[in-house]
């Protein structure tokens, strides 16, 4: 019999064929997937962070069959639906001070974010940072610089973005005294004020508070703290993308937590429905009044099923797992700072609760992408799922639902160590 991989290759174009493995999963539970030729594999991707409760919780199935006994499609722009307004409800008690907006995915909620900036600030201009990952339609991929193979096809993007630099200070452009944010990123502000655009231009500056794709880089609190302030000071709306960083997967319900700083508009997606497709727009209730009927829509967006399934996820998160995210971040961030002692081509062990990576790397920090991929393979044979991130794939990312245990997290790590014995033997 053809494997899903097989048949996939006759009728799905190259642009949608998997990128990571060939694998075909028929089923998921919890922290496992199982394959179409018979594998368990412990799944420390989660379909890219997209679920954070695990594979086909049960209370997310049962939320997610009632509310499909009642109601598959309401269409938000036509009615209202109790799922709908219930999980808007939650959020903003959880958030604080906020209105919701809900769409599909995280590159819908990027161009909802940067849409609601300019409708609220009536100004042009949007700032983004090199590293980031914002998404794949047009507007979303015109803020990001993770990697110049999303943009390489379809420049002539939508104008009025300009980039900053981010502040990685593993790889920092300036030198780092003391493990402090140097001020050349701040002070970069300055000179593209003086020199590219007028701060009273700029409608927002959007980050991510850890970077995804670039690779999984938090930057220094003061920084984020300086972020705000400069905002502040200009009228710019400070947007946040949390699309993969947020719903309990730093060990916080949102990333922004960690550096106690508010943004006026934050995007997020992934685990925030429990696997379905679910995405949002937070906003400042006084900047979300400012967004009119009709300035922005869509016809699934806050699907009935997709928002019952986030209702019951959230109340997962909120009553136990997220705690247990940071509490397991912690225990598993110990264990490969341990395996980093081991294998020094380790450069780095970074990240937040379950957002965690290693960076794979030769003498000065070169990136050592051959290695990675031979790593992932090597475990991915001995059934564990993971997949790589950053502008030169060389990190491996960790990322498994906010209910894994100590244990699944020491199956892992043997794993993994087992894997960089035989890649480097
Ligand atoms: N923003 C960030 C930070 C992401 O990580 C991603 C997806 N990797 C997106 C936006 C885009 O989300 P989606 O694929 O749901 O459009």
């Amino acid at each position: 019999m053809e494997t899903l991989y097989e048949r996939a290759l006759k009728v799905i174009p190259p642009v949608g064929m998997a990128r990571y493995t060939k694998l075909g999963v028929v089923k998921g539970i919890g922290s496992y997937i199982y394959t179409d030729d018979g594998r368990k594999i412990l799944d420390f991707v989660m379909g890219i962070g997209a679920n954070n409760v695990g594979h086909n919780h049960p209370l997310v199935v049962e939320a997610a069959r009632k509310q499909m006994e009642n109601l598959i499609h309401g269409g938000h722009n036509v009615v209202y639906y109790e799922s709908y307004v219930a999980l808007a409800e939650k959020l903003t008690e959880a958030v604080g001070d906020s209105m919701i907006y809900f769409s599909n995915s995280g590159s819908e909620a990027n161009d909802g974010a940067i849409k609601l900036a300019k409708c609220a600030t009536e100004r042009p201009a949007i700032i983004s940072f090199m590293g980031a990952f914002h998404g794949r339609t047009m507007g979303a991929m015109a803020l990001t610089a993770s990697n110049s193979a999303y943009r390489k096809h379809y420049e002539g993007m939508i104008p009025s973005i300009y980039f900053a630099h981010y502040p990685d200070l593993y790889h920092s452009v300036v030198p780092v005294a003391d493990g402090k944010c140097p001020d050349f990123y701040m002070d970069q502000f300055k000179t593209i004020f003086d020199t590219i655009v007028d701060p009273y231009s700029v409608a927002g500056i959007i980050m991510e508070p850890e970077q995804g794709e670039g690779g999984y880089i938090v930057p220094p609190k003061e920084f984020v703290q300086f972020m705000r302030d400069l905002c502040d000071t200009y009228g710019i709306m400070l947007i946040f993308d949390e699309v993969q960083c947020g719903n309990g997967r730093t060990g916080k319900l949102y990333c922004q937590e960690h550096f106690g700083v508010k943004p006026d508009i934050f995007s997020t997606a992934k685990g925030i429905g429990a696997g379905f497709p679910l995405s949002a727009v937070f906003g400042k209730k006084d900047v979300m009044e400012k967004w009119l009927p009709g300035a922005h829509g869509g016809t699934f967006g806050g699907n009935p099923v997709a928002c019952a399934a986030g209702l019951v996820s959230l109340q997962i998160l909120l009553g136990g797992a997220i705690d247990n995210a940071a509490a397991m971040g912690q225990y598993f961030k110990g264990q490969l700072e341990e395996l980093q002692k081991k294998y020094p081509v380790i450069g780095d062990v970074r990240g937040l609760g379950l957002m965690l990576a290693i960076e794979l790397v030769k003498d000065n920090k070169v990136p050592d992408t051959a290695l990675t991929s031979r790593i992932i393979e090597t475990a991915l044979e001995k059934g564990l799922l993971l997949i790589n991130c950053g502008t030169y794939h060389n990190a491996i990312r960790f990322i498994p639902p906010c209910t894994v245990c100590k244990e699944e997290i020491d199956e892992a790590m043997t794993i993994l160590d087992s894997a960089f014995s035989e890649c480097l033997s």
